[in-house]
C-alpha cells in the first residue's frame, strides 16, 4: 500500500495482521458461488482480496478517504466491487443492500467504537441478509450470546435475539491486529431467521418493553416499566398480574418470551385505547 498512515484511533482503526485469523473469517463466512457480500471497513484490505475472489459482487464501506481511494485504485479493473466511501451509520442501507435474489453475506471487523450501533443498523435490514460474521470487542459479543440473568444479559442480546440465530465462532487475541487493542476480540455468527423467535405484537412496543426493563438494573421490573412511556397508556401491575410475571423481578432474569408476552399485551392495550 502506498502512503501508509498511521493507523486512527478515532476510527477504530486495529486492522487484523494474522493469517490464521483470516483465514478462519472467511471460512467462518461461508461465502456462496455468486453471492453479494458487504465488507463494512475494509481498512489495508486484510480480508478485501479474498472476499473479492469470493463473491459475486462485493461493496466496500469505508469511511477513511485515503483508504477508501486506495480500495477504489486497488479493484479499479474488478467491476463486481463497489467501493462506497461514507460513514456507515449515515448511509441508507436498504439502498446499499437491494433485494438480491440470493441474500446478503456481510463480513466484518468491526470499529469497535460504533460496533453495537452498527448491530442495529444491519438489525434493521435483516430480512435482507442470508448471514453475518461479524468480529467485535469480547465484552460485546459476550452480551450478544448471553444467557437470561446475568449481567452480560442486556437490551441487544434480547433485540438481536428476535431476528437472529448466533453463536460464537472463536476468540481473537490482541497480538492478532496491529496496533493491538488492549481487549480481546471474538467472532460471531449472525443467522436470520425467516421468522421471529416469538409473536410480541408490535416491534416498536417490544423496543420499547425491552429498553424500560434494563433501563435501571437495579430496580424492580415493575419499577422500570412504569417510568416508561407506554405506562401513560398501560396500568403495569395489571400488565404483570396478566402476564403472571412479578414485579419484584429484575429485568435481566426475563426469558425472550416473557418479554414476548409482555409486549403483545402492551400492544393489545394500545391498540384497543387507540380504537375505543
Ligand atoms: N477490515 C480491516 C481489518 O480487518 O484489518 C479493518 C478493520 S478496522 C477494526 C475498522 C475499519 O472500519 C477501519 O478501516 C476504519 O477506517 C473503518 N471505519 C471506522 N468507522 C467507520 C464508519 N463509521 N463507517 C465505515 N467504516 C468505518
Amino acid at each position: 500500500m502506498s502512503a501508509i498512515r498511521r493507523p486512527l484511533k478515532s476510527l477504530g482503526q486495529n486492522f487484523l495482521v494474522d493469517g490464521n485469523i483470516i483465514d478462519r473469517i472467511i471460512e467462518t463466512a461461508a461465502i456462496q458461488p455468486d453471492q453479494s457480500v458487504l465488507e463494512i471497513g475494509p481498512g489495508r484490505g486484510a480480508l478485501t482480496t479474498r472476499l473479492a475472489e469470493q463473491a459475486g459482487q462485493l461493496v466496500l464501506i469505508e469511511f477513511d478517504h485515503a483508504l477508501a481511494s486506495w480500495h477504489r485504485d486497488q479493484h479499479l479493473s474488478n467491476s463486481s466491487v463497489t467501493v462506497v466511501d461514507a460513514d456507515v451509520l449515515k448511509v441508507d442501507l436498504e439502498v446499499l443492500l437491494p433485494d438480491v435474489a440470493q441474500k446478503w453475506n456481510v463480513v466484518a471487523n468491526l470499529p469497535y467504537n460504533i460496533s453495537t450501533e452498527v448491530l442495529f443498523r444491519l438489525y434493521g435490514v435483516h430480512t435482507r441478509l442470508a448471514r453475518m460474521t461479524l468480529m467485535l470487542q469480547k465484552e460485546v459479543g459476550d452480551r450478544l450470546v448471553a444467557p437470561p440473568d446475568c449481567s452480560a444479559y442486556g437490551v441487544t442480546t434480547v433485540l438481536l435475539g428476535l431476528w437472529f440465530d448466533i453463536s460464537r465462532a472463536f476468540i481473537v487475541h490482541p497480538g492478532s491486529f496491529h496496533p493491538s487493542p488492549k481487549v480481546d476480540s471474538v467472532v460471531l455468527n449472525f443467522i436470520p431467521r425467516s421468522e421471529a423467535r416469538a409473536d410480541v405484537g408490535d416491534e416498536e412496543i417490544f423496543r420499547a418493553v425491552v429498553k424500560s426493563a434494563f433501563s435501571m438494573r437495579r430496580k424492580t421490573l415493575y419499577n422500570c416499566l412504569k417510568s416508561a412511556e407506554f405506562a401513560k397508556q398501560v396500568d403495569c401491575r395489571e400488565l404483570l398480574e396478566a402476564c403472571a410475571i412479578d414485579g419484584r423481578r429484575r429485568g435481566e432474569t426475563l426469558s425472550l418470551e416473557e418479554f414476548a408476552l409482555l409486549s403483545r399485551w402492551v400492544t393489545d392495550a394500545v391498540r384497543a385505547g387507540s380504537n375505543g
